[in-house]
């Protein structure tokens, strides 16, 4: 069998540099709970986002639960969103006892189709969710001015926009609140966690109650909430892999180089293209299989058996699963439909050699 090469590997700082970092939690004894490590990424994220009400979680899932718990929409109101996403983008709006209403994606970029909002805005609408997805940027510009005009909150699924600018401003700088995953096959990680970045401070004191049960004080709990805390370890790796991170970024730009010194220009095989004057983070090789000779599931099906681990990222779309299904018979989402029949995300990591490229594009060209 071929060498495994899996759709993503995580980065990691060297083993030394872990156990420096994570020294102090063998004299200290505080694993979790705001402990040093905490405070101090805390405020390195701080200064990395430039924005200053950065707040931390177990996963990026809790992160967007709890972050749609601190703007208090009441019960059953009615959110924008995506259908091209992570099941945890809808399940982070489901689980607040509110409706996800989807509006289907635009054909350039994949992410939500700004042409469709309004028609989707009813008396119950509070807020638009969507996803900067692969790391590619909303029409934040666009989704403001409607957002103004119908007094909506936005909210933003960046669990894949880790370190993307858009003219030198960090992608939080947009919407009510930003929401990153630092999962493990995330472009940066904390093993897991998740971090909200909110553009308006009063919510902060909020966050810190809902993370922590509801307690407010040691001595009364004011809301029913989860335990959504990032541990000390966690904290550290993330202090870490922050020093490493532009280096990793420029290392998958060199193998997205090399992807497309083999694919571009080949019939049937697109990708997303770079938008103007936004810096990429290249967190994912998504590419598009439409009109090549092969299908996208031959290609997958290829790979696998030489041992290469593509993924259908998205696939199928969330109105299509089967916890949500029942509630949207009837309605059809072609252009998400189209991009989650045709899309394969290849493997894409920073210690992805140029021969393993090379073996990957032998394989989806012969
Ligand atoms: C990974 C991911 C999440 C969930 O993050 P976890 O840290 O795995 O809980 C949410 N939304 C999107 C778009 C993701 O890719």
């Amino acid at each position: 069998m071929n060498k495994l090469i899996a759709v993503t590997r995580s980065s990691m700082p060297s083993f030394e540099e872990y156990c420096e970092e994570i020294k102090v939690l063998w004299e200290n004894r505080w694993l979790s709970n705001r402990g040093c490590k905490h405070k101090e990424f805390e405020a390195q994220l701080a200064e990395f986002f430039g924005e200053p009400n950065v707040f931390l979680y177990a996963n990026g899932h809790v992160a967007l639960e709890v972050g749609i718990d601190a703007f208090h929409f009441p019960k059953g109101s009615e959110v924008i969103t995506t259908p091209y996403t992570h099941c945890s983008t809808t399940h982070s709006i489901a689980r607040n006892g509110l409706v996800p209403v989807f509006v289907d994606v635009n054909d350039k970029d994949y992410t939500i189709d700004v042409m469709k909002i309004e028609d989707a805005i009813t008396d119950k609408t509070v807020a638009i969710m969507a996803t900067h997805v692969y790391g590619v940027m909303c029409d934040v510009e666009a989704i403001d001015k409607i957002a103004k005009k119908y007094g909506l909150k936005v909210i933003y699924d960046a669990a894949h926009a880790f370190g993307v600018k858009k003219e030198g401003k960090d992608v939080s700088h947009w919407g009510d609140m930003a929401m990153f995953s630092t999962h493990a096959t995330k472009v940066f990680h904390t093993i897991e966690g998740g971090i909200t970045v909110f553009k308006d401070e009063k919510y902060q004191k909020r966050l810190n109650t809902l993370v922590n049960f509801g307690f407010d004080g040691p001595e009364d709990v004011v809301h029913i909430s989860t335990n959504a805390r990032m541990n000390e370890f966690e904290a550290a790796m993330g202090i870490c892999n922050l020093r490493h991170f532009w280096d990793e970024v420029a290392k998958r730009e060199k193998v997205a180089a090399r992807y497309h010194q083999h694919l571009d220009g080949v019939e049937g095989i697109h990708f997303i293209a770079p938008q103007p004057g936004v810096t990429q983070n290249y967190a994912y090789f998504p590419v598009f299989f439409d009109g090549y000779k092969y299908t996208r599931n031959e290609i997958q099906a290829r790979l696998a058996e030489d041992n290469i681990l593509a993924r259908k990222y998205f696939y199928p779309i969330i109105p299509d699963l089967s916890c949500y299904q029942m509630n949207y018979a009837g309605q059809t989402f072609p252009v998400s439909k189209h991009a989650a029949d045709t899309v394969l995300a290849l493997p894409m990591f920073a210690d992805l050699t140029e021969q393993d490229v090379e073996r990957i594009c032998r394989i989806i060209l012969d």
